[in-house]
């Protein structure tokens, strides 16, 4: 018996929440009273054995054409044969957007329960019992499996990484090889150089109260001196002013930078869902009633065509 957890990684590098990921592997597994072994998948420029810092033991490593570019089917199908081959009875993976789609064909190809929205470490070894998030983070109950196998997909920013000092061998792996072939995706053009939003240390969201697409010039004006991502409310990308995936709140992406700076939006308790956890809010509004400045921890109160404008050329000064 061991816990396999997948170390996600993007164009060659880890991701920002995947220590945080060994970490839970780690902890699950001494609970356990086994090993942690993590998998790498695809290309990678960093070094693996890095994971031996967080408590994993060993570190298995997956390359070939057909995991050049992320499909859930064909991952999850070499997870599961790797969790087989390693007799890993739990496996972890972040739920990140890719994890989100990866977890349940894990869970099919593995015969395996899946345990999502956890967003702390396990309860109790046995029977195995988790924590999970309900409403939208307002509030938690304990799901318990006696599943001989279980995918757990863990919400990140749920416990911080844990450096341990010790070292894991790595190893190269062929299993999965070919068992599913990858569908054929349509590449689509990214914005080079843009931060993606999950891995964003501060976010800068603009709102319905911008007004139009042409007004973003002061949002990536502002994210670009503060080396901030981008993100917007719901409407915002529904009406195709942002890309959808810009989008945050219960329906969108769920973030906790160390600053988020919202411009122009009301704080609903949908868009609240996907960034009150942030460090620090900052809320511009022209509206002194915007529900948003209850959940601030610094507001201003003023017309966001004004401010951001002055708050760039400030930034600007202050970074001269
Ligand atoms: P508005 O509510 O229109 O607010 C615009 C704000 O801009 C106002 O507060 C106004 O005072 C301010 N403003 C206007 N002009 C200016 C100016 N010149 N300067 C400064 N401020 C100005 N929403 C999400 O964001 N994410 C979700 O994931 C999400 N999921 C949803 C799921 C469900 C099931 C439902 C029903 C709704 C969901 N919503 C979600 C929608 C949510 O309820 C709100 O409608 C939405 O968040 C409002 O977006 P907004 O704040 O940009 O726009």
């Amino acid at each position: 018996m061991s816990v396999l957890v997948y170390l996600e990684s993007w164009e060659g590098k880890f991701k920002k929440n995947t220590w945080e990921a060994a970490t839970y592997a780690a902890k699950t597994a001494s609970m356990l009273g086994t090993e942690a072994i993590g998998l790498c998948i695809g290309k990678l420029d960093e070094d693996a054995s890095e994971a031996g810092n967080y408590g994993l033991s060993k570190v298995l490593k997956l390359e070939g054409d057909a995991f050049n570019q992320f499909d859930a089917n064909v991952y999850g199908a070499a997870i599961a044969e790797v969790a087989a081959a390693q007799s890993a009875n739990t496996v972890i993976v972040s739920a990140t957007f890719n994890g989100k789609a990866l977890a349940p064909a894990l869970s099919i190809q593995a015969d395996a329960a899946l345990l999502s929205n956890v967003v702390a470490l396990p309860e109790n070894a046995s029977p195995f019992s988790v924590k999970r998030g309900v409403f939208s983070g307002k509030g938690f109950n304990i799901l318990t499996s006696d599943a001989a196998k279980r995918i757990v997909l863990f919400v990140p920013n749920s416990i911080a990484p844990e450096a341990t000092g010790g070292s894991a061998s790595v190893e190269g792996t062929s299993a999965g090889q070919g068992s599913i072939s990858p569908v054929a995706v349509k590449e689509v053009d990214r914005v080079k150089g843009k931060i993606p939003l999950p891995e964003a240390e501060r976010v800068i969201s603009g709102g319905r109260g911008l007004k139009g697409p042409e007004n973003w010039g002061m949002i990536e004006e502002l994210a670009e001196v503060l080396d901030a991502g981008t993100a917007c409310s719901k409407p915002v990308s529904d009406m195709d002013w942002r890309p959808h995936s810009e989008h945050v709140g219960q329906t969108g992406i769920a973030i906790k930078p160390n600053l988020y700076v919202a411009v122009g939006i009301s704080g609903a308790i949908q868009h609240l869902a996907g960034v009150s956890a942030s460090k620090t809010i900052v809320v511009i509004n022209k509206d002194p009633e915007a529900p948003f400045f209850k959940a601030a921890d610094y507001g201003v109160v003023g017309d966001a065509f004004e401010v951001v404008p002055k708050l760039t050329e400030e930034i600007k000064k202050f970074k001269a």
